[in-house]
């Protein structure tokens, strides 16, 4: 159903206020420089945990665990991640996405299964193309932010930055057409290293 590539327990940041496990979902149709999660980007690379195993694993914590966030990569790559989630959800669990926005057309039907979602906003939608190096990738993560700030589900927006990459003034055009403008959570984040 779902290619796996890592498992993160128990977490307290990936989804808000909730005790969490991450599922790492393998493959990712973007190339962003300063990517940590470079074993997660070919879609072609073998599982690390099957579905069946997470699910196993997510039956054993029922009661312990309030939250499953599918992350990567890029979950949204996965066409199996619909059925995932909404196994995942019949289980009891609170659902999540962490996202780029690779793929709008898949949100329609995803985001009602979904209870949070945290989008990367890695720059002005225009300028995209210098960060992931894919074209049209901009105008792809412009649509699917607009779907998440239409659909009603609980949702942030965050801008990993770097300085080589993006400026100041950007990341505070940025806070103000997410904040302002949508009246959307936003955070951001300096890339390691800096
Ligand atoms: S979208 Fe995320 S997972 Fe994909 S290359 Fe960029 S930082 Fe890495």
């Amino acid at each position: 159903m779902l290619k796996i590539g890592g498992l993160t327990p128990f977490t307290t940041i990936d989804y808000p206020d909730r005790l969490a496990a991450v599922v790492f979902c393998q493959g990712c149709p973007w190339q962003c420089g300063y990517c940590h999660n470079r074993h997660l980007l070919d879609a072609k690379a073998p599982a690390t945990i099957s579905w069946e195993e997470t699910v196993s694993f997510l039956d054993r914590r029922r009661g312990l665990l309030e939250a499953v966030v599918f992350s990567g990569g890029e979950p949204t790559m996965q066409p199996g991640l619909l059925q995932a989630v909404g196994m995942v959800k019949s289980m009891g669990f609170l659902t999540g996405l962490h996202t780029g926005g690779a793929y709008p057309e898949r949100l329609p039907e995803l985001l009602p299964r979904l209870d949070w979602v945290g989008m990367d906003i890695k720059s002005p939608f225009p300028d995209y193309q210098r960060i992931t190096g894919i074209p049209g990738s901009g105008e792809a993560a412009g649509r699917s932010a607009a779907l998440i700030r239409a659909s009603g589900v609980r949702h942030r927006f965050r801008t990993t930055v770097d300085p080589c990459l993006v400026n100041d003034g950007q990341v505070a055009a940025l806070r103000r057409m997410v904040e302002e403008d949508w009246g959307s959570s936003y955070d951001m984040q300096t890339v390691r290293g800096f």
